[in-house]
């Protein structure tokens, strides 16, 4: 097949993320990918400012994970993990659950980051169920907050931007708190945590658990919020009896400087998701971790068990990468390297914040956004930065970068560079 028939196949027979069967978008042919270029069909390259959706932070084809991969399939790619258990499982499990906030220590392994928080509501219900609070089955979740497409996931993302419109009356309605005020940066205020007080105080004992992306609201608005609302989360949840949930799916593993966003604020949730970067962007895997007090109670009823077991749970091909990423990450001064893209981003994209059509310039660990006065034309955009050498997926109002944490300070340049030319094109 070439090229142009696959892209005929392509238009005709496959759908993209978000994406129109009868009006697609144009999408790009990669041939292949390494460190943080992706070749194009056609041999251009393109710096690679995504991550793959935040998830390749070593860069694409590295040789470490590589052999991770191939000597795994060696031994097996899977096996059920039902009445079976194997090394790269455990192995992962032993990397894991030291670098988590303490008390995480019961952990599950799901097949995506929409699952895990599937999981994580799934857990949440179960357990009250067994605590004799059966009415406890609703959420409280933030707004501007993204926590997946599948269904209750769905429910507990903004329900204004997020797909409620459309699913309306199907959907579980949740409790939805105002996204905090207080910037990451700012002078803490007290006000910023009323509301939550209050729906605490007045519907507590509906709630199961409180749901939030901690510090960094991804794909609902890329917003940086302040740690004291977690601690101050963490302080109402537990005085009323609520369980605390952070999908740290897109935050965790560096991505904002710290190895998870629960680390600005120096608590620990109930439960945790995590998933994105956990196998360095090469197959999905996640994982819904708890406490022992909470696993045990979950346990304790009449079914003895959990009710949830995909089929590729645990799946050792991917998690014998994720134990060879964990290691890497570890090993590879991510700290100074996240804290060396804070600081050129900084630098870089300041100059953007006096265009005329561009809103508020923010950054924070190696997460760098512009967000303009009016959403972007996506077919017009893609298409400048691509001419740039440049990868950068925007949606909205966000022209967004989170780069792989292997990139050079040369590439990094590249990016900002390109993608200040293509926003002042735009705007003549
Ligand atoms: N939670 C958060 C915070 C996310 O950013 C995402 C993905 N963007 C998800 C959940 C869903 O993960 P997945 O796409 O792997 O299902």
């Amino acid at each position: 097949m070439n090229t142009e028939q696959l892209l005929a196949y392509d238009r005709n027979y496959l759908w993209h993320p978000y994406t129109s069967t009868v009006d697609p978008l144009p999408v790009y042919p990669v041939a292949s990918a390494r460190g943080v270029i992706i070749t194009l069909a056609d041999g251009r390259e393109l710096v690679d400012g995504m991550s793959s959706w935040w998830a390749a932070i070593h860069g694409y084809n590295h040789p470490v994970l590589n052999e991770a991969a191939h000597r795994q399939l060696e031994q097996m790619s899977h096996i059920m993990f039902g009445g079976l258990t194997h090394e790269p499982a455990v192995s992962l499990a032993t990397k894991l659950i030291p670098l988590l906030p303490p008390g995480l220590d019961k952990l599950f392994y799901a097949d995506s980051g929409s699952v895990a928080v599937e999981v994580a509501m799934k857990m949440a219900i179960q357990y009250w169920q067994l605590r004799g609070k059966k009415e406890k089955r609703a959420f409280a979740a933030i707004r501007s907050g993204y926590h997946g497409d599948t269904w209750h996931a769905m429910s507990v993302c903004d329900p204004v931007t997020g797909m409620h419109g459309l699913f309306a009356g199907s959907l579980p309605v949740q409790y939805f708190l105002p996204q905090p005020a207080v910037r990451f940066c700012d002078t803490w205020n007290e006000q910023d945590t009323l509301p939550l007080e209050r729906l605490l105080e007045e519907e507590g004992d509906k709630i199961a658990a409180l749901i939030l992306e901690p510090v960094v609201q991804g794909a609902g608005g890329m917003y940086f919020y302040h740690p004291q609302y977690l601690r101050k989360a963490r302080e109402l949840c537990t005085r009323h009896g609520v369980l605390l949930i952070f999908d740290e799916i897109a935050t965790g593993f560096g991505r904002t400087g710290k190895l998870f966003a629960a680390g600005h604020a120096g608590i620990a949730p109930d439960i945790m998701c995590i998933g994105k970067v956990l196998t360095g962007g090469y197959l999905t895997l996640s994982a819904t971790i708890t406490t022992t007090p909470i696993a045990d109670t979950i346990c304790s009823g009449e079914a003895r068990c959990f009710m949830h077991g995909p089929t590729f749970m645990g799946n050792p091909l991917a998690c014998a990468i994720a134990a060879a990423s964990v290691e890497l990450l570890l090993q590879s001064g991510w700290e100074h390297k996240v804290k060396a893209i804070e600081k050129q981003l900084q630098t870089e994209l300041a100059p953007a914040a006096t265009y005329p059509h561009v809103q508020e310039v923010r950054v924070l660990g190696a997460i760098g956004v512009i967000e303009m006065k009016e959403p972007v034309d996506m077919a017009v955009i893609q298409q400048l930065f691509v001419a740039e050498g440049i990868w950068i997926r925007p949606f909205g109002k966000l022209v967004y970068l989170m780069p792989p944490y292997v990139i050079t300070q040369a590439e990094l340049s590249t990016l900002t560079t390109g993608m200040l030319r293509v926003l002042n094109k735009i705007h003549r």
